[in-house]
């Protein structure tokens, strides 16, 4: 699951990036939106899908991809972008969740929180209502711990009054039912892939952005040091990739223009 702040930006990338092995349909639906709020008709639009197909190595002619275009961009007409860019937490709210008890139980609170701005604010009458499974809650609230540990976490927060959980148990459901948003902002969060660690970060925890792709992340050793840490692991590793192809580059090049140099000074003599 990816929950997008702008899906304007989402099919730039896209169509810079040309790939469709992952999640194709939602790629394809994105990028016919972009094209229709860019004031593309439909037929125009769908035939941006296929060049956009094609530029990624598939064969647009065969029907599966016929049939993926035809229904994204059906379903582009229906669903307007995602346009929010950031929810803003305020300085009230981050005072209730402070009075938690449990730095795990604040870190859950404040990615519920989250959670309940991002889906209010893409969805007309949500009212504070959340449709996550489970595990991804955890995953995007960066808790990992057993799971009576988690069942504590929800009693913590229901006792609190924080949330409610719905009568009929059969639904994947929590109903956050606190916030203040006429307080000043305290924090803003325009990045839902680690919301429990925008929390720690935001709190003075040893935490860093990723200067590539802007995930925050836990300090190596959970420790501070003098050198600020620049990248997430991932990216550490396409960097390095990255300089080493660029230095490698640079060096033959600078061979080669060596070489051209001597040549025509050979040439000279
Ligand atoms: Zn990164």
């Amino acid at each position: 699951m990816r929950l997008s702040v702008n899906e304007h930006n989402d099919a730039e990338a896209y169509l810079e990036e040309k790939d469709l092995k992952n999640d194709a349909f939602d790629k394809l639906r994105v990028i016919a939106r972009y094209y229709i709020d860019n004031d593309y008709n439909i037929d125009e639009v769908k035939e941006q899908l296929r060049v956009f197909v094609a530029n990624c190595g598939e064969n647009y002619t065969l029907n599966v991809w016929h049939d993926m275009i035809e229904a994204a961009a059906k379903r582009a007409k229906k669903t307007p972008a995602i346009l929010i860019d950031y929810v803003s937490v305020t300085e009230p709210e981050m005072e209730v969740i402070a009075k938690i008890k449990g730095i795990r139980a604040r870190r859950f609170a404040f990615t519920l929180l989250c959670l309940k701005k991002y889906y209010n604010a893409i969805r007309e009458n949500n009212n504070g209502w959340i449709c996550v499974k489970h595990s991804e809650l955890m995953r995007l609230a960066n808790i990992k711990i057993s799971l009576d540990g988690q069942a504590e976490l929800y009693r913590v927060l229901i006792d609190a009054g924080l949330i409610e959980l719905p009568d009929k148990l059969n639904r994947v459901a929590i109903h956050v039912t606190f916030d203040d948003i006429e307080g000043k902002e305290a924090v803003r969060v325009d990045d839902f892939r680690s919301i429990g660690n925008q929390y720690m970060m935001a709190t003075g925890g040893p935490y860093y952005r990723c200067h590539e792709c802007g995930l925050v992340v836990r300090m190596p050793g959970g420790k501070k040091r003098t050198k600020p840490y620049k990248y997430c692991k991932e990216c550490a590793i396409k960097v390095k990739t990255r300089q080493s192809i660029e230095s490698v580059m640079k060096k033959y090049y600078k061979d080669v223009e060596d070489i051209d140099v001597k040549i025509s000074r050979t040439q000279v003599l």
